[in-house]
């Protein structure tokens, strides 16, 4: 026998845990700063189904028109800030208009029935679309997590928990249909609504959890993201190019091979003392601009230091390498460094070297591509050397 104070003790349990996730989301959004727009909007959605369940649990102690209505409008609004929330975090684009349309389009409705009988029409309009609201925002977070927009080890099944709450709320609005002249009140002790509870509360911790969880990945991945990246020109650091060439020296044993294009500015010293810092740092960014198209996916591009950069290049011969560093040679030579309204002339020298079986480290390449740098700046710069 179901009782009713088991479906209201449920029913009490998920208004509690929407409550603390209110606080928790705040606290993340105000005072630790993570992701805050799309945490403020978790608050928000936790906040109005709280809220819209503690109105559910007052019908028939509070009157009447502060119960229904205002109740079945917070639910689909949570509905919306929470479809708007998660691709919020996963795309760092908080689409909530489309949302709100459909809140105020169903408040409308909702206003236009009169809330008398079994309110079965009611409870699908709620349901539907609650249902519809958390299937587009499922879909768009699957998209973008499969992209991979928030980093690595980020998979797209964490988009679940909305499908699953798609389906519950369109599996409450079906029941309207298969048991037509039942109360849509939660409170009522039948099978289906103890399943419901029980379901919800589960959903209702899991789409919490997971949410957290997208946030803190996203929180390691600009955090090892500021660690790699040199900050002027947004290229790897020296410790994170290390990293990758030993890795790809590591792979040279197992029989694949890489390449090293070590890039110098020219006369950049020359540059810094007439123009400024300001410029020379100007013309750093630049050049790594200009030889990004030159630079593949798989491609390692680092700063060693001051005007040195080294790009690492797997699979790749010394023919190979020759051809990338003369079109970043051309790439480079064309474009001048524009400053306070005239032209510096920019171009760099290449020394390219490629990794040999015996070579004992990865030092050794690294060394016989400098040595070719320096070859070429003998050679009068602005040409590439083997
Ligand atoms: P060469 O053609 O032989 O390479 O001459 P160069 O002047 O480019 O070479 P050199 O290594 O003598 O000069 C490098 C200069 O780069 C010295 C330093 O002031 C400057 N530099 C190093 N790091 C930075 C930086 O982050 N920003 C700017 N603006 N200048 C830097
Ligand atoms: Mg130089
Ligand atoms: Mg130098």
């Amino acid at each position: 026998m179901i009782t009713p104070a088991q479906t209201q003790t449920l029913l009490a349990a998920i208004i509690l845990i929407a409550g603390v996730a209110t606080f928790v989301w705040i606290a993340l959004a105000l005072v630790a700063r993570i992701a805050p727009r799309a945490s403020l909007a978790m608050a928000r959605a936790n906040g109005a189904a709280a809220g819209s369940l503690t109105l559910h649990a007052l019908r028939g102690v509070l009157p009447d028109a502060f119960t229904y209505w205002p109740g079945d409008v917070l639910a689909i609004a949570s509905f919306a800030l929470l479809g708007a929330a998660v691709p919020g975090i996963t795309t760092r684009h908080l689409a909530w208009k489309p949302g709100a349309g459909v809140v105020v389009a169903a408040a409308l409705l909702l206003l236009a029935i009169p809330y008398e009988g079994d309110l079965r029409w009611q409870a699908r309009i709620v349901n539907f679309a609650g249902a519809g609201l958390t299937l587009t925002a499922g879909f768009m977070a699957w998209r973008s997590l499969s992209q991979n927009a928030t980093g690595r080890r980020t998979p797209a099944p964490l988009a679940l928990p909305l499908f699953l709450i798609a389906a519950l709320m369109a599996a409450r609005g079906l029941e309207t249909f298969l048991n037509p002249g039942r109360t849509p009140d939660m409170r009522v002790p039948t099978d289906f609504n103890l399943a419901f509870l029980w379901t919800a509360l589960v959903l209702a911790l899991l789409q919490n959890a997971t949410l957290a969880f997208l946030v803190l990945m996203r929180l390691i991945n600009r955090i090892e993201r500021l660690l790699e990246r040199d900050p002027l020109t947004d290229t790897l650091n020296r410790r994170a190019f290390d990293q990758s060439l030993d890795q790809a020296h590591a792979w040279l044993r197992r029989g694949r091979g890489y390449a090293l294009v070590m890039i110098d500015m020219d006369r950049f010293k020359q540059l810094n003392d007439t123009l400024g810092h300001a410029a020379g740092d100007a013309a750093l960014r630049q050049m790594v601009q200009e030889l990004q198209p030159c630079v593949r996916e798989v491609d390692r591009f680092g700063r060693l230091g001051g005007e040195e950069f080294c790009v690492l290049l797997p699979d790749t011969d010394l023919a190979g390498a020759a051809l990338v560093a003369e079109r970043m040679r051309m790439l480079v030579d064309e474009a001048p460094l524009r400053w306070l309204e005239q032209d510096w002339p920019l171009s760099a020298s290449f020394g390219i070297a490629e990794g040999e079986r015996d070579d004992e480290s990865c030092a050794v390449v690294l060394a016989r591509a400098d040595a070719a740098l320096y070859r070429a700046k003998h050679q009068g710069r602005n040409v590439v050397q083997a």
